[in-house]
């Protein structure tokens, strides 16, 4: 089994004594990015807490909303910008809908970090690629910006982000205003510009690869979005020659507990609120049931 998965499974922090309790947490802002797509910026109530509090990108949180529940919610924000926590949250059921009726100052509940998370310290070294589709941006922008903060330890770094059109790109003055970084190939496509003005590429996602050259041997590549694009991004990678553990999937499933107790979200041998939710593609071709 490659290495990569060892590092992977073996950092799993956990933040209250009781992994059950949630702890208070205050909505400082609210920035409404998309329809139903709105970033939270939370803070513990208790100093301490925020200070203390640690994540690994890829990893999450489960949140919960006084009287309707909890939903595990990837954090977006970078470890390298502590103090607050930035979630991306799509407005789809119970629990997001309660999130969606609070204000600014409102107590949400934190517990977490959970998962694996991506393994920053084995990508150190290597270039990175980084492809997201859609919501998929959630967790990549937390390894995004933790790259581009620790600039040094990594090789060339490469961002390619679709979405359908430029109104539903996640974070787009963000990363747009990436786009002017010498450091950094940053590659925004829109299917569609029907308002016209898209300051980037108008194809799909899996055509940006057409405009970068990879090294495969000594990039990581990590894949953040619906199936449609972990099919066609994932034959792309294989075309060019990825090994099959330089390939790093976040895979979401449904999950209830969050620290690998309940067992909803087992697959094989694996929990994926423990074991994932970041696999190599060596790990999901190996758990069939996984993708
Ligand atoms: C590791 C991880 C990270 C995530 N990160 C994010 C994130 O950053 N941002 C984000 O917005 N979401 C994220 N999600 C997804 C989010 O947790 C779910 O959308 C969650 O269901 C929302 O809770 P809810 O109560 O609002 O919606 P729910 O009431 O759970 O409903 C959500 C949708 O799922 C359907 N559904 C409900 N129960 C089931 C079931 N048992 N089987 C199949 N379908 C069902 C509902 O019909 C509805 O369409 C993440 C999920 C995981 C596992």
């Amino acid at each position: 089994m490659p290495r990569l998965s060892e590092a992977m499974t073996a950092y799993r922090p956990v933040l209250a004594a009781n992994p059950y309790q949630p702890l208070p947490a205050h909505i400082v802002r609210i920035h409404r990015m998309v329809p139903d797509n709105h970033l939270f910026t939370l803070r513990f109530a208790d100093d301490r807490q925020a200070t203390e509090f640690r994540h690994r990108p890829g990893q999450f949180i489960m949140l919960s909303v006084p009287g309707a529940g909890e939903a595990p919610i990837s954090i977006s924000s970078s470890p390298t910008r502590p103090q607050v926590l930035e979630l991306c949250v799509r407005r789809t059921g119970r629990v997001t809908d309660a999130l969606y009726r609070l204000r600014s100052t409102d107590v949400v509940g934190i517990r977490g970090p959970y998962g694996n998370g991506f393994p920053v310290e084995e990508l150190a070294g290597n270039d990175l690629l980084l492809v997201a589709g859609g919501l998929g941006m959630a967790p990549l922008r937390s390894l995004l910006w933790y790259a581009l903060d620790s600039r040094d330890h990594y090789g060339s770094i490469t961002l390619m982000y679709g979405g359908r059109t430029p109104a539903d790109m996640l974070f787009r003055d963000e990363l747009v205003s990436l786009a002017d970084r010498p450091d950094l190939t940053c590659l925004l496509s829109v299917d569609r510009d029907p308002d016209g003005g898209w300051p980037q590429q108008i194809c799909r996602l899996p055509e940006l690869f057409e405009r970068v050259r990879l090294q495969p041997a000594t990039t990581y590549a990590a894949i953040c979005g619906p199936p449609i694009v972990y099919r066609l991004v994932l034959k792309r990678l294989l075309a060019l020659g990825f090994s099959k553990d330089r390939i790093l999937m976040s895979l979401e499933r449904r999950m209830k507990c969050g620290i690998g107790m309940c067992g909803h979200c087992s697959v094989g041998y694996r929990y994926t609120c423990l074991h994932g939710p970041i696999f190599t593609y060596w790990d999901a071709i190996n758990l069939p049931e996984l993708v």
